[in-house]
């Protein structure tokens, strides 16, 4: 072990790695960003206006979807994603536990049940042999999610969604720029959602999407972003007495999104290929000094994908630790290199207890939950802050490595 040569851990008394805190996540907001933003806010229209079309030309370009509908988070567009597959009482969907709760409480929201499949062994992506064990008469929907960025085995998913006619809705919220077998994200599930928050790689403050090739789903989403009201005659049950008219069809919410978010998603979207250049160079970076460290289990990527990655997540061996996960964590802490934990499975909350999840469904995503860490990830990280976060995490594997 090379303890004297990384010498003892701030959280036994030793000198931490920084002298400041570096952050997991950090958005990257330039003066063209700006300067978008202000454009927006003395322009006619703050929201459902110019950019907002802008960014949904955008987003079918980057991924060669037909049609895009610009959402005010990811949230809502996993919820009206589920509505417009038709999701209702009594259905369930698949999905799995890691991930944050939006990918299971969309399907809640429709009077829906969320079924959990567990994770892959080597790429934490969902499973796709567990979700056919899964699929029963009630499934309607499957919810694979790109965790981190990198994807689950998306042709089986996709395959097995067309052998029992389920919807499959793609939850991109990691992974814009991220591509499988040569495709951005966008063309493999009927619909796909992103999400702009800040931690995110590209961010509009707020702000979400779905994309879909379906013309059907495309009219069903308009709709369910604006109360479900309509003024096109083909879609109201009665003729129209005159231009003012028009008719709420189903009960939906405001879900739209504000030009002024737009605005910003549209002028970071030009900033996508450098965005996800530097996260892909770090990524590498990582993978290339933890591959070899024994206490250290990194992720592995299935076949195909080239991902854009949004979180680094780092799985510690317990067998080889005197250390638990909790004790590293803090520890890292304490070299002031902030860390977190994506994700807690969905079913351990609260929520989900008192409707009846048990502990125990997905053991490798349990597993994987009891030991994982998540690092700093985002473009702004200077080579330096790449290396004291390696230097953290190196210097506490020879500490408390066994
Ligand atoms: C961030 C995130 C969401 C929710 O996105 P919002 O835009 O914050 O609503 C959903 N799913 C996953 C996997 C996420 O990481």
């Amino acid at each position: 072990m090379d303890r004297e040569k990384y010498g003892l851990p701030a959280i036994e008394g030793g000198t931490p790695v920084r002298e400041t805190n570096i952050e997991y996540a950090h958005q990257d907001v330039n003066d063209a960003d700006v300067a978008a933003v202000a454009e927006v806010l003395k322009s006619d229209f703050l929201t459902t206006g110019p950019r907002v079309a802008e960014m949904e030309k955008r987003l079918c370009e980057l991924t060669g979807a037909k049609y895009a509908v610009a959402c005010s988070s990811d949230t809502a567009a996993l919820h009206i994603a589920c509505k417009a597959a038709g999701m209702k009482d009594g259905d369930e969907g698949i999905t799995t536990p890691i991930t944050f709760a939006a990918s299971a409480n969309c399907m809640l929201y429709c009077g829906g049940r969320p079924v959990f499949a567990d994770i892959d062994r080597n790429t934490w992506n969902i499973s796709a042999p567990d979700i056919e064990k899964k699929v029963t008469e009630k499934t309607r929907v499957v919810i694979p999610v790109d965790y981190t960025g990198a994807t689950a085995d998306l042709d089986e998913v996709r395959r097995i969604c067309d052998e029992h006619s389920l919807v499959m809705i793609e939850d991109a919220a990691h992974s814009i720029g991220t591509f499988y077998k040569g495709h951005h994200i966008g063309k493999i599930a009927d619909m796909t959602t992103f999400s702009f928050h800040p931690a995110k790689t590209i961010t509009g403050g707020e702000g979400g999407c779905v994309v879909t090739d379906s013309e059907e789903y495309y009219e069903k989403l308009m709709l369910f972003r604006t109360h479900a009201i309509t003024r096109k005659q083909s879609l109201m049950r009665h003729e129209s007495p005159g231009p003012w008219y028009y008719e709420q069809l189903d009960l939906s919410m405001n879900y739209r999104l504000t030009d002024i978010q737009a605005g910003l998603i549209v002028s970071q979207l030009n900033r996508l290929e450098e965005f996800s250049a530097r996260r892909k160079a770090i990524v590498a970076r990582y993978n290339r000094e933890f591959e070899d460290v024994p206490q250290l289990i990194i992720q592995k990527e299935h076949e195909g994908v080239d991902a854009t990655r949004h979180l680094y997540v780092l799985r510690l061996d317990p067998l080889r630790l005197s250390c638990d996960r909790r004790r590293f964590f803090e520890a890292m802490w304490a070299e002031k290199v902030i860390c977190n934990v994506h994700y807690i499975p969905t079913y351990y909350f609260p929520y989900y207890e008192d409707l009846g999840y048990e502990k125990g469904i997905c053991p490798e995503a349990e597993a994987l939950y009891d030991n994982m860490l998540t690092i700093p990830l985002y473009p702004a990280m200077t080579d330096g802050d790449v290396s004291d976060v390696i230097l953290a995490v190196k210097k506490l594997c020879a500490y408390y490595g066994i």
